[in-house]
């Protein structure tokens, strides 16, 4: 189900659209990789393969991150009941248990310090992004978004 721009506005002001782990291609693909290994006995091959290229003696540690990979896929937004980033959000589980549709309705939200796991990914965007939030409306704020991912700012 395509998720609209009210859905994919996560409670601590995130935009599920652009989460890396939304709707995750890389995921997927690490999926096929772990069926194509499975499927031709990959690592029978590498065992062999070994004595003559010794990388492939980490595959058994790329088979354990595509699994961790694999597994990041989230695809319903946390505001439309899915786990979101875990499913032990404390900022999630604090919302709901206020009766909140989000963290712009709280009037703690700038002291607030249950945002602090967010920041090494999302540096200041979500709080940034619930100022937003209250200032143009849960249906429109979402042109006004700060980028999602630091890295992505361009300099
Ligand atoms: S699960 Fe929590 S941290 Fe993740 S998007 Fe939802 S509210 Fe934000
Ligand atoms: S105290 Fe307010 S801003 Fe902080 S997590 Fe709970 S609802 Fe959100």
């Amino acid at each position: 189900m395509k998720q609209n721009e009210r859905e994919l506005t996560a409670f601590c002001g995130l935009y599920c659209g652009d989460c890396i782990r939304y709707k995750c291609r890389a995921s997927d693909l690490a999926n096929e990789l772990l069926h194509e290994i499975d499927k031709t006995h990959f690592t029978k091959y590498a065992h062999v393969k070994r004595t003559h290229m010794e990388e492939f003696e980490n595959l058994n540690s790329l088979i354990s991150l595509l699994k961790v990979i694999s597994e990041i896929k989230c695809s319903t937004p946390c505001r439309s009941g899915g786990d979101g980033c875990g499913g032990t959000c404390e900022i999630k589980k604090c919302a709901l248990s206020k009766k909140f549709e989000g963290c712009w309705e709280c009037n703690e939200c700038e002291q607030c310090n249950k945002f602090e796991f967010l920041k090494p990914f999302h540096g200041n965007a979500p709080k940034n992004n619930l100022r937003k939030i209250k200032q143009y409306g849960l249906d429109t704020w979402s042109s006004h978004r700060e980028q999602c991912y630091p890295w992505l700012t361009k300099k």
